[in-house]
């Protein structure tokens, strides 16, 4: 199975995303065929920045949405099908700008779906503004002076939010990635990976995050214990942890809404099929 497509690739020679890419691919190719997963399953989504392009570049179902609003797009293709294999991809003003809400929300929901974040930490279409994962002091093209505001750390902001599988990759570590990805199409709820993206544009960080970033599968850390998870993930510094973070299997949004299965709630909930019915 190859999932390229024939369009020309547009990205900066260099630039972060084409790891993303190329980690997923392999992965997908693989859970293809191997048997685990149908081609005609999966669904792509994808927002606005230079990652945004990257469903073009797989031969496979996507959309591409505006900005901020993958993860409703992901959580409306997996209640209408729960068949199909919702994967997100947001960059990081996407995710903590835009469409702040809808990231915490889907986390929330354990929604059966998968979020990859492309973290360059700068709006790399527009030529080179901060965004809310750019570090303090961030010198740009809207903030000469540096940036004066703290950043979001994406790891710590999806564990309290209640995300059921929360991990970081570096795109200059594709093995890892590819790792970390597989890892993620198996976890059942909603799986969260951030990865270090540099933008060698506008900022290259290759060399900052290749001399921090460890693995914590190489340590005796087990990503069982929410509270060390949490501690974990704010480490941020001469070291830099990747791996997985925290992993747990709880019902789904989808379990709780379309099975009604009787969890949580003191009676059963309607099943959504029938609601929508009546409005068809
Ligand atoms: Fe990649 Fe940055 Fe070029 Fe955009 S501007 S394609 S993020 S290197």
């Amino acid at each position: 199975m190859n999932l390229s497509t024939d369009r020309k690739i547009q990205w900066c020679p260099g630039c972060g995303n084409f790891g993303i890419y190329n980690a997923l691919k392999s992965v997908l190719e693989k859970e293809i065929d191997e048997g685990h997963i149908k081609k005609e399953d999966i669904v792509l989504v994808s927002g606005i920045g230079c990652y945004g392009y990257i469903t073009n570049y797989y031969h496979l179902n996507s959309f591409h949405t505006i900005h901020g609003r993958v993860p409703p797009l992901l959580t409306g293709i997996k209640l209408a099908n729960p068949s199909l294999i919702p994967i997100g991809f947001v960059g990081d003003g996407d995710a903590f700008a835009e469409g702040m809400s809808h990231t915490i929300h889907v986390a929330r929901r354990n929604s059966n779906v998968k979020l990859i974040l492309h973290n360059n930490a700068v709006y790399g279409l527009t030529t080179g503004q901060f965004t809310p994962t750019s570090p303090k002091g961030f010198k740009s093209r809207s903030t000469p002076y540096g940036n004066p505001e703290n950043p979001i750390n994406p790891i710590t902001l999806m564990l309290v939010s209640q995300a059921t599988f929360v991990a970081r990759g570096f795109s200059g570590d594709i093995k890892h990635l590819q790792y970390i990805f597989s890892e993620m199409m198996k976890h059942r709820g909603f799986a969260f990976v951030e990865v270090l993206q540099p933008c060698v544009t506008f900022n290259n960080t290759y060399q900052f995050y290749k001399e921090r970033v460890y693995k914590l599968e190489e340590t005796n850390y087990e990503p069982t214990e929410f509270g060390l998870a949490l501690q974990k993930s704010l480490e941020w510094g001469e070291k830099i942890p990747t791996g997985i973070f925290y992993k747990k299997e709880l019902p789904t949004y989808e379990d709780l809404v379309l099975r009604g299965e009787d969890i949580f709630y003191e009676r059963s909930v309607p099943d959504l099929k029938d609601v929508i019915n009546e409005f068809v």
